[in-house]
């Protein structure tokens, strides 16, 4: 069967480069030589994550692989600033982990009600108006603009829910879900009938309500990544509590036993700490049951690994709210819901320092040096930050700018201009 249910994606984002500085200067009648007047560009808008309550797959990203923010405006005459990039906000479902596609570490995790930025918008660059100095009265130049960052990543939906429902399909886990919730998942008698997950708030007096998630039956094999089951083990990674669904009826010829031990072996095989979390058993059926003794030996089986089992009939109601309030009763002493940590380390963008750079020397003799990996470079170094400049000072010294720029003609002491940095040159 085709997977219809998306819980990851893979997309693109791109953020909004700076605008470029404008190069200007006064202009008025009567007044022989204005001032340098180029405004600043714009800033480049953000790639922002937002969580969206009401959407709960992350099927828009099949279609929709890239997103690319605007970009500032150029900075204009008259000391005009270039307009800033518009943010560009991307929805997601609560419970989304955003990871690096090539290091897999978790950039963020969607869960709280706070924007995240995923890509920064370049800094736009300075109008000339920035660059007069006693000496310097005419600055013919600007700076261009910085990129904006861009990044691929992993998108993975790892529901919120206190309590996950599992069990092979069939066996009443949406029934159950439906009965003691508001939530309307479909119900029906082949398997495989649930195709996303579905979550409905338990209530229960004095704030003791919970979340259950009812999700995909899990069949043998799953943690392989055979059939449906695979994908859908993830959503159950944050329960606190899981509640084991069986069916004891007999009637579809199944050992409940055996159920019980292939389901654990699935748990096990994903994750052997999701295994090890808090379980009740829900026998399940207990109104079309033909022979108790399945019933007994169920419970006997797992008693004996530390399973509370709950005798229920989701189509009667009987038991269900027995099996909910022992639920409750064990959430309050279970954590809170886990919440990722970032494990992502920001690393500068691998750039090519190949091409040669610009060097130029103004009128007044400052050296402007400028080149596209310069620029990228740049975008990605907090010059307040003093290690920052440290490592920006390294690759430069790799990649032979000082060099390059001796080969030129700087020397110590001459005043040099890389995008918006001036320094007096020291070798
Ligand atoms: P899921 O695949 O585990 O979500 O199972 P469903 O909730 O969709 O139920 C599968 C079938 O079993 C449906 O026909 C339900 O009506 C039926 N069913 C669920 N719970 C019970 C129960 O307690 N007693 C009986 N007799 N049938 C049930
Ligand atoms: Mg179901």
């Amino acid at each position: 069967m085709a997977n219809q249910f998306i819980d990851t994606a893979r997309i693109t984002v791109r953020a909004g480069n700076g605008g470029g500085g404008a190069v200007s200067f006064h202009r008025e009648k009567y007044v022989a030589a204005g001032g340098p007047d180029g405004g600043d560009g714009g800033r480049g808008g953000n790639v922002v994550l937002r969580v969206d309550s009401h959407m709960s797959t992350l099927m828009d990203f099949r279609y929709k692989r890239k997103y690319v923010a605007e970009n500032g405006q150029d900075g204009m005459g008259k000391r005009c600033s270039g307009r800033d990039g518009a943010d560009l906000v991307i929805k997601v479902p609560r419970g989304t982990v955003v990871r690096d596609l090539e290091t897999r570490e978790i950039i963020c995790d969607m869960s709280g009600e706070e924007d995240f930025i995923l890509a920064k918008g370049g800094n736009g660059g300075w109008g000339n108006k920035h660059f007069a100095t006693p000496t310097r009265q005419v600055p013919r130049f600007a700076k261009a603009g910085l990129p904006g960052q861009s990044r691929e990543v992993i998108l993975e939906l790892k529901l919120l829910a206190d309590v996950g429902l599992v069990g092979f399909p069939n066996v009443g886990k949406s029934t159950l879900l439906s009965v003691v919730t508001r939530a309307q998942p479909k119900i029906a008698n082949y398997h495989f009938t649930t195709l996303s997950p579905n979550l409905g708030v338990v209530p229960m007096e004095e704030g003791q309500s919970f979340v259950l998630a009812d999700i995909p039956g899990i069949i043998e094999g799953a943690a392989d990544g055979a059939g449906l089951g695979h994908d859908f083990l993830r959503h159950i990674d944050r329960c606190r509590l899981l509640i084991h669904v069986v069916d004891v009826s007999g009637s579809e010829g199944r050992d409940p036993v055996a159920d019980f031990d292939a389901i654990c072996a699935e748990l096990e095989r994903w994750s052997p700490e999701l295994a090890s979390r808090t379980m009740l058993v829900a026998a399940n059926k207990v109104d079309i049951m033909e022979d108790p003794t399945l019933l007994d030996k169920l419970r006997a089986h797992v008693e004996a690994k530390g399973c509370p089992l709950y005798e229920i009939s989701a189509a009667t109601h009987r038991g269900t709210r027995e099996l909910m309030h022992a639920a409750a009763a064990l959430l309050s002493q279970l954590p809170p819901i886990l919440v990722y940590e970032p494990t992502y380390v920001e690393r500068p963008p691998e750039v090519d320092t190949s091409a040669p750079l610009e060097i130029t020397q103004d009128e007044d003799g400052t050296w402007l040096v400028d080149g596209p990996w310069l620029r990228q470079l740049m975008a990605n170094v907090n010059f307040s930050d003093y290690e920052s400049r440290n490592w920006f000072d390294k690759r430069l010294r790799e990649a032979g700018a000082y060099q390059q720029m001796e080969a030129q003609g700087v020397q110590d002491g001459d005043l040099v201009c890389l995008y918006n940095l001036e320094f007096e040159y020291r070798k």
